[in-house]
């Protein structure tokens, strides 16, 4: 059977959360032998989500844990909690004799179909480029003879993995066979993450190049406005209530 892809997504309570779970969904929903790990930043699981979740087609695990106030202030990670919650639940219920991959995709990054082909045949560690990260068009690990050999990036070129959240995916034997590795709160620096992390599952001359040899981007890292809502009625409301 195909290892099935878990695919690792933090969200938060926000006016596009549905919109932005709902292109995710849309994409997911196309991917054979996919579990979707919802993790929610908040103190429940929310009637929104839950709803969503229930009727998006997407075979699915709804968690929650809320991030410590003293950790959602502006130049902190964001979702290093959800994140960890999601690898200790695989650790918990998925054992030696299942095949899987997983992989990190925050709501609002955009997902080609192939995507999730390439890293399916993941045994180690993969990776591959990323569109609108590292202040450029994309980053990418730069590749020799099947070997990653640098990273093409425009920000700290000095990262031992210069990559983004959505620029790699790790074999679920991995995971398991790490059971310390998480995402660092205590001396991670901000961007630095992913290299913290990667550090400590893998060697950049392990890692197995996707997308061809890391020639295509098919993940983009892309950020949504957020909406004009200043003509809100704060009396005289709509007559009903809707869902958003
Ligand atoms: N996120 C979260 N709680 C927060 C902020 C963000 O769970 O307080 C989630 C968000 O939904 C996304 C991921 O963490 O899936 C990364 O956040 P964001 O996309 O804002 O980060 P950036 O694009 O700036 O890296
Ligand atoms: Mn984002």
């Amino acid at each position: 059977a195909l290892p099935v892809i878990y695919a690792i997504t933090p969200t938060y309570t926000r006016p596009v959360q549905k919109a932005e779970l709902t292109r995710l969904a849309q994409a997911f929903r196309q991917v054979a032998r996919f579990h979707w790990i919802v993790v929610e930043d908040s103190t429940t699981r929310t009637d929104l989500v839950s709803r969503f979740l229930a009727r998006s087609g997407v075979s699915f695990t709804h968690l929650h844990v809320y991030t410590p106030r003293r950790y959602k202030r502006a130049g902190m990670p964001r979702a290093t909690e959800q994140r960890n919650l999601a690898l200790t639940w695989l650790r918990q219920h998925r054992t030696k004799k299942d095949p899987g991959v997983v992989f990190f995709a925050d709501d609002d990054n955009t997902y080609s179909l192939e995507l999730f082909e390439e890293m399916r045949s993941t045994r180690g560690v993969s990776i591959w480029p990323v569109g609108f990260v590292g202040g450029r068009a994309y980053e990418r690990p730069v590749v020799s003879g099947g070997k990653v050999v640098g990273w093409y990036t425009g920000w700290r070129p000095d990262r031992s993995f210069a990559t983004d959240m959505a620029g790699f995916a790790v074999n679920l034997q991995v995971i398991l066979a790490n059971p310390r590795a998480l995402f660092k709160r205590r001396g991670s620096q901000p961007g630095m993450q992913e290299s913290d992390f990667l550090k400590q599952i893998t060697k950049v001359t392990d890692l197995e190049p996707k997308a061809s040899n890391c020639t295509r981007v098919l993940v983009w890292h892309t950020r949504t406005e957020k909406p004009h809502l200043t003509n809100e009625p704060s009396h005289r409301k709509d007559t009903i209530v809707i869902e958003v």
